[in-house]
């Protein structure tokens, strides 16, 4: 039996394999990449189409679909041809539990537009057939040239492992907790399988690892050990995170430690979207969460005071919405023709009292009049004051000067 898992330095994120995903690069120091996985019925061929080219647009780089019958493993190219006619390129990755070698095997077409497999190594098969039909994905996965992710859940967690682990617990001189074995039969599913992929023959750098749990202290505990006893990337994510405040608190507590640490090559956020909330919302709070700890640059994000006593109007708070809703419906065109965008800083700022000191920090900052002020707007561009805005204009006339700002400073100049 191995050893008793302890938290230890992780190697760097560079020092990981890297995992090619229908173009996309996870590992080896790349980029760290945000996935995202659909709601809708995948054989829904029109719904899934929508929600991916939301997911996409939205900024999600892997779209991952559950396909989980014959149905929905016939849709997968048909999915795949109306994307590419529309312009969406984005890589999608096939869920599979119980029949994925089934279904893999009877819609060739499916294996061949799915840019990677996610296996969970516990929802493979019962009894004798579970080496069989994980054999038989990995063969498939090799057939088609694609890289596999091992996804073992705390949910779904291979039982006959967690048993023996039980049993030689059992036999320790002083036996680890109940929590210990449970997450050492996590981390050694996800493990023996990726080993058990590359007997089978499966390349090394065509294998990417996920151990998701609910828990936080739980997940940081697990991806830790994780990377510590393998090279494979990683994919992080905390599992049934829930709904709302607190399944963006649960998943930014969890993941940001292990991103700090250099753990997590790609990652997911896994909300439950409240009634009529778009399944965007994961995309975002992943993308805010990584340009947050300045680990990458998706969109301009808006430094904007809490507001208080001096900010009796609703005026600022519909000022600070307005401008990051504009920069996002911005932000996909300017990607493409104002690289460099994203790295803009904006700061809408209630009052005098840190309204000029924030807004010189920004790329271009607005300190509106509190209550009581004279009711003008100086504007502040590059650390400086440039225009004082007064009366009804003021958000339009912002608006405009941040547009005029993008294309001065990442305009293209042909
Ligand atoms: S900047 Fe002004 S309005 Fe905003 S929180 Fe501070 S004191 Fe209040």
């Amino acid at each position: 039996m191995s050893e008793r898992p302890t938290a230890a330095a992780p190697g760097a994120r560079r020092d990981r394999l890297r995992a090619v995903v229908g173009g996309v690069v996870i590992g080896g120091g790349a980029p760290i990449v945000v996935q995202s996985m659909t709601n809708t019925d995948t054989a829904d061929i029109s719904a899934s189409v929508k929600q991916v080219a939301e997911l996409a647009r939205s900024g999600s780089e892997i779209v991952r679909l559950t396909v989980n019958n014959p149905e929905s493993a016939a849709a997968i190219p048909r999915i795949r041809d109306k994307l590419d006619m529309m312009g969406v390129s984005v890589p999608l990755v096939g869920d599979f539990h119980y029949n994925g070698h089934q279904l893999l095997t009877n819609e060739p077409a499916c294996a061949e537009a799915l840019a990677k497999y996610r296996i969970n190594p516990g929802n493979v098969g019962f009894g004798p057939k579970k080496d069989r039909q994980f054999a038989q994905l990995i063969e498939l996965a090799m057939q088609h040239h694609k890289p596999v992710r091992i996804g073992v859940n705390w949910g779904s967690l291979d039982q006959s492992l967690a048993a023996r682990l039980m049993d030689e617990n059992h036999e320790r001189e002083t036996p680890w907790d109940a929590a210990a074995v449970m997450r050492e039969a996590l981390v050694r599913s996800a493990l023996d399988s990726a080993t058990r992929a590359i007997e089978l023959g499966l390349p090394e750098e065509r294998i990417i690892l996920s151990c998701k749990v609910s828990g936080v202290q739980e997940l940081i505990a697990v991806y830790r050990d994780l990377a510590r006893r393998c090279r494979y990337p990683l994919h992080l994510g905390l599992t049934e995170a829930g709904m709302g405040s607190k399944g963006i608190v649960a998943s930014s507590a969890a993941l940001a430690v292990l991103l700090q640490e250099g753990i997590g090559d790609t990652i997911r956020i896994s909300l439950t979207p409240e009634p009529g909330e778009p399944r965007t919302k994961e995309v975002i709070v992943a993308q805010e969460l990584l340009q947050t700890m300045g680990l990458r640059a998706f969109t301009p994000l808006v430094t904007a005071c809490p507001g208080c006593g001096r900010t009796t109007s609703t005026f600022f708070q519909e000022l600070a919405k307005t401008v990051q809703e504009h920069v996002r419906a911005r932000m996909p065109e300017w990607r493409v023709s104002h690289p460099g965008a994203e790295n803009l800083s904006l700061a809408v700022m209630g009052c005098v009292v840190n309204g000029p000191g924030e807004s010189r920090h920004a790329d271009i900052g607005i300190s509106l009049p509190g209550t009581g002020e004279a009711p003008t707007a100086p504007v502040f561009v590059d650390g400086k004051k440039a225009k004082t805005l007064r009366g009804e204009r003021i958000a339009g006339e912002f608006v405009s000067m941040i547009d005029d700002y993008v294309e001065q400073r990442w305009g293209r100049a042909d």
